[in-house]
């Protein structure tokens, strides 16, 4: 007898069909875990800037149609074979480090974070702008009970950037650490700069986020654009580190004499531009430029820990998954106050 395959759809995906088209919301069969692999019930994603290497094919060799999103919050579902130390029922989250071979020379060397497969969740493979996702169970990071899905969500990619840059930037407790940009990355940057005992200076363009900057903890503003920031903060002794949030190499050039002795300018703000400093401005105080990608899932996990223990929260607008057009659209439009986060 001839059996009849009846498919079933039960999930919805916002997906990418192709390098710089729309997204489309679709249905689709819940995917399945492979071996090392959980299946995830997503409950909130956030929508990162990075998605943008998604939406228009920026990441060489991307597959569609691809489903976006890498901060993922939500509940183990299944297991796939081979998978221990985790259970279904379990919250976990999924951020910019979606996997490892364990095997390269970075990897042999403990340094997951460099290694030269990593994986990317939306990228590598599909992210959480879906209700059911899977991940493998390197990639995965556990929840702390005090933060809910959505304030998790922006933390596992925005969150941990500024926090890792930040505790690996040299800053002791007491140093002036200047901001720079007021946006989705400084935001958070102000506010885990301030727990963490920096003085903090932020840096905006024009006066409108000075009182939002001091109430998320920093100690003087700094408007860039009726003010030369690099004096201002060399008046107030040298910044220790300048956090480079803002996606602008000629803002990121132009606050480089700001930084005092043995300082230095971290870079996470994404630009293709070139950031201009010469030698001299190196040479003298013996300063310097670091970037700085995301972390690794124990990373994550230290981040969302000291985001519990401090009160650090994003700042969120939530879109529902079948806004993943609105919610992108916000996201680019930079008007965004200040992460968006999709709720299934
Ligand atoms: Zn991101
Ligand atoms: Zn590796």
């Amino acid at each position: 007898m001839a059996t009849t395959k009846v498919a079933i759809a039960p999930m919805k995906a916002a997906q990418i069909p192709k390098a710089g088209a729309d997204f489309q919301i679709v249905e689709r069969e819940i995917p399945n875990p492979g071996a090392g692999q959980v299946r995830i019930k997503v409950q909130a994603c956030g929508v990162c800037h990075s998605d943008v290497l998604t939406k228009e094919g920026a990441w060489p060799g991307i597959q569609y149609p691809r489903v976006p999103g890498h901060e993922v919050a939500g509940i183990i579902d299944e297991l796939g074979a081979g998978v221990s130390g985790r259970k279904k029922g379990q919250r976990v989250g999924v951020g910019w480090h979606g996997g490892h071979d364990g095997t390269c020379l970075s990897c042999r060397r403990g340094d997951f974070r460099n290694c030269q497969n990593l994986k990317i969740p939306g990228i590598s493979y599909d992210g959480g702008y879906e209700q059911y996702m899977v991940a493998p169970v390197e990639a995965l990071t556990s929840m702390p009970e005090g933060l809910s899905d959505v304030e998790a969500a922006p933390l596992l990619c925005a969150g941990i950037t500024t926090y890792n840059a930040l505790r690996h930037s040299g800053a002791l407790p007491g140093d002036l650490v200047a901001v720079q940009g007021i946006g989705g990355l400084g935001h958070l940057g102000i506010q885990f700069g301030n727990k963490f005992g920096y003085k903090v200076a932020a840096i905006g363009r024009g006066s409108e986020n000075s009182a939002l900057a001091k109430k998320l903890g920093a100690s003087v503003y700094i408007d860039s654009k009726s003010t030369n920031a690099a004096e201002a903060l060399q008046k107030l002794g040298g910044a220790q580190v300048i956090l480079a949030t803002a996606p602008s190499s000629k803002a990121m050039s132009e606050l480089f004499d700001g930084l005092g002795p043995n300082g230095k300018l971290m870079v996470i703000g994404v630009t293709s531009d070139p950031i201009e400093v010469t030698p001299i401005q190196l040479i003298t105080g013996s300063r310097s430029i670091q970037g700085w990608a995301s972390g690794t899932t124990a990373d994550e996990e230290d981040t969302l820990r000291f985001a519990e223990l401090s009160g650090v929260r994003p700042m969120i607008e939530t879109y529902p998954l079948e806004k993943a057009g609105d919610a992108y659209a916000r996201m680019m439009s930079g008007k965004a106050r200040f992460r968006v986060v999709l709720t299934m």
